[in-house]
């Protein structure tokens, strides 16, 4: 987590990337306006294609009059559907001549419309960390609100100037950015490295190699971690009062431990049972 970009400007997670994919680092949320035009590009498209229906004979008698497709342009005074079908032709055009959807009559869908409008994005190298299925869905909704860095920290309360102490809940010792309370903060860097004691491996990053096994549960453990990190984070913010680390430390060994037992479903490899055995859980 990087902490100084967070000083530079707030990060609040914008509309149009809560509908990127899970992959492209959104949530995957269909864009309702976006969905709308790929709909009426179905019109676009039936237009294009000389489509064998009624409504395109009627267009063409009512408006185009023999004119080309590609280079109509409404008159200002025609109905306001007829100009919104042609303001989205418009803003398909491209795609109508990149993809050939002119030259198929059954080329265009409206999902290859919305993912079009859409347009693809680079895939975020932490997509599988917060999503995988062992996870418990509220804690990966913590962990992708962590990866883009738009839980409510005091920094960023403090840019928003909604709040103007921007010290760390927990420990006081410094800014509460991301980084700050999920890493540095000496209250959650003493949980975090017992936890890790405990995993027999480090939260910052997984091995390059290491088997199925070890990465779901390198997951769970993980995002355990962070969710009772800032639950316990939102309790001080009200009670002005912090559990000893232990006592979280335990309560996250339990969490992973009911999640990984309950989602355990496939055998392990003979070098894994020993590790897994020493985490509690029964093979
Ligand atoms: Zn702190």
């Amino acid at each position: 987590m990087d902490g100084d970009a967070e000083y530079q400007r707030p990060h609040l997670v914008t509309w149009d990337s809560v509908c990127y994919s899970k992959k492209e680092g959104g949530l995957g949320v269909k864009n309702a306006g976006m969905w709308n035009v790929a709909t009426v590009g179905k019109l676009v498209n039936w237009i294009y294609t000389k489509a064998d229906r009624l409504w395109v004979l009627w267009i063409d008698h009512i408006y185009m009059k023999g004119v080309d497709w590609s280079s109509y342009i409404p008159p200002p005074d025609s109905n306001w559907n007829w100009r919104n079908i042609c303001k989205v032709k418009g803003m398909l055009a491209t795609g109508f001549q990149g993809n050939h959807w002119i030259s198929d009559a059954r080329g265009y869908s409206i999902n290859a419309g919305y993912q079009w409008l859409q347009s693809s994005h680079p895939h975020v190298p932490w997509y599988k960390d917060v999503w995988d299925s062992w996870n418990v869905p509220k804690q990966s909704v913590i962990g992708w609100l962590i990866q883009r860095k738009a839980l409510n920290t005091r920094v960023k309360m403090a840019q928003l100037r909604i709040s103007d102490n921007n010290s760390c809940v927990m420990c006081e010792l410094g800014p509460e950015t991301h980084a700050h309370t999920f890493s540095d903060c000496v209250y959650s860097n003493l949980v975090v490295t017992n936890i890790e004691l405990w995993l027999q491996m480090s939260l910052q990053t997984l091995p390059g190699r290491c088997s199925t096994i070890r990465r779901k549960v390198w997951r769970v453990v993980r995002l355990s971690c962070w969710y009772m990190l800032w639950t316990e984070r939102n309790k001080c913010r009200i009670d002005m009062n912090i559990r000893r680390p232990e006592l979280l430390v335990s309560e996250i060994q339990k969490v992973a431990q009911m999640r990984i037992q309950h989602k355990l479903n496939f055998p392990i490899q003979q070098s894994d049972v020993i590790w897994i055995t020493s985490l509690g859980i029964h093979v």
